[in-house]
């Protein structure tokens, strides 16, 4: 969508809304549909093809509006994150339709990870109660979750507030420590690396230990199939998630988190007064039981809007471009042997660095945003200070690409003149 699109979609919407606030008092106050209604209104699968704008808006009045707030707001979500499920290919156990498990849209990846640190936290310490005489309290100081290195810091916040230890992968259990929880990233945030998912998984299954994937970024790309064998394995994970607002044309918030085992996260989160009990109660999700707040916002409407205007192959496009675009940097680091280039480039970032010193990256950087003309972010990849380049611009083509070259070796230039000098 373009930004003649967007005014003029813009527009329309708000004489919608407009035009609601005009009709309210002839609104019924109550909808009056059934628990799983929306199902049979739309497709399973997400569409392949752009839809028309005014196709989408006939269906909001048609097949959302009837359901009032909650009820269509609860039902979309379903059916959208089971969309998105079967896009990226994931085992049907992860899906509403059919399986014990089903997607959620939490407001962070970090959510998504202390929520699922929780569920597993919780189901380790049922484990005890057939003992009475161990208290929980004694159970979670044996508890201890794993990550590798570079998972992002949302994961040991999540130690940090569930009360657990976090380690990098280790050898405890004959200290009587009790391992319970592993996140595995695919597409870490300082490099683009991806963990070994069907080799953790595995083991996880093996040893009953929940494993979550995080595949915060890297996730939006498993709508194209030629990324899915990232995912071998996932078939032994309890919970995935990813961030259509990082890299799938969703504004923010939008986090993505699927659970085998709708019921492992639920008992976890259940609190249930009686000014919140309905009388669907045993017939239709309620996911204020899936993650930490009460009210949700009606976010599946975003992503079902985005996935009809774009249509699967236009999100396609979009992420492959992205992909293609990454490589052509790429191709440009590595013709210059000034600098190295750190990683594979798998997605749409490439990490890079000048050879030598760490100081030396570090003032190219500092050069580089300072010009005001492009924005990087660093990381430090086994002891190795580099600049992440990542393609963000929707539209981002060919040209910005050398643009952004020029940028580069122009600072580098300056920096080594500055240094013989
Ligand atoms: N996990 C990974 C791999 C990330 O790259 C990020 C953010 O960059 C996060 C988690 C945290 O995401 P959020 O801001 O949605 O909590």
């Amino acid at each position: 969508m373009d930004a003649d699109d967007f005014e003029k979609h813009g527009i329309e919407m708000v004489r919608y809304i407009a035009q609601y606030m005009r009709t309210l008092p002839q609104r019924s106050v109550t909808s009056d549909v059934e628990p799983g209604y929306m199902r049979n209104m739309l497709p399973s699968h997400a569409p392949i093809h752009a839809e028309n704008f005014q196709d989408i808006m006939a269906d909001v009045e048609k097949i959302i509006m009837p359901g009032a707030a909650s009820p269509a707001c609860t039902e979309l979500e379903i059916l959208v994150l089971d969309w998105i499920g079967k896009l990226i290919n994931l085992p049907s156990v992860f899906l509403h339709e059919g399986g014990q498990g089903g997607g959620v849209i939490q407001g962070s990846a970090s959510e998504c990870v202390l929520v699922t640190l929780l569920a597993s936290r919780h189901a380790a310490i049922q484990l005890v109660k057939p003992y009475p005489y161990i208290d929980d309290g004694y159970v979670l100081s044996k508890l201890v979750a794993y990550s590798s290195k570079l998972a992002h810091s949302c994961v040991e916040k999540a130690g940090m507030i569930g009360l657990v230890k976090m380690r990098q992968l280790d050898e405890d259990r004959r200290m009587g420590l009790i391992p319970f929880y592993v996140v595995a990233t695919l597409g870490t945030t300082g490099c683009c690396s991806f963990d070994n998912v069907e080799e953790l998984g595995e083991v996880c299954s093996k040893e009953g230990v929940w494993l979550h994937v995080d595949a915060a970024y890297a996730g939006n790309a498993l709508i194209c199939p030629e990324f899915q064998h990232l995912t071998k394995g996932v078939q032994n994970a309890s919970s995935i998630n990813f961030n259509p607002n990082k890299w799938m044309l969703v504004n923010f918030d939008c986090s993505l988190m699927w659970v085998r085992d709708r019921k492992a996260l639920t008992s976890a989160l259940t609190v249930d007064p009686v000014y919140l009990q309905h009388e669907h109660d045993d017939k239709e999700l309620d996911f204020r039981h899936w993650g930490i707040p009460l009210s949700r916002r009606f976010r599946s409407l975003k992503l079902w809007f985005v996935l009809r205007c774009y249509g699967v192959e236009g999100l396609q496009k979009y992420i492959r471009r992205h992909v293609r675009l990454a490589k052509a940097f790429e191709e440009h680091v590595r013709n210059d042997d000034i600098f190295d280039v750190i990683g594979e480039v798998t997605m749409g970032l490439v990490c890079f660095r000048l050879k030598g010193p760490n100081t030396l990256t570090q003032r190219l950087l500092k050069k580089i945003n300072s010009s005001h003309q492009l924005h990087m972010v660093p990381a430090l990849v086994n002891e190795n200070f580099v600049i992440r380049f990542a393609i963000c611009a929707e539209n981002a083509d060919e040209k910005d690409i050398s643009f952004a070259w020029k940028v580069i070796t122009e600072a580098a230039e300056c920096l080594m003149s500055s240094k013989s000098e």
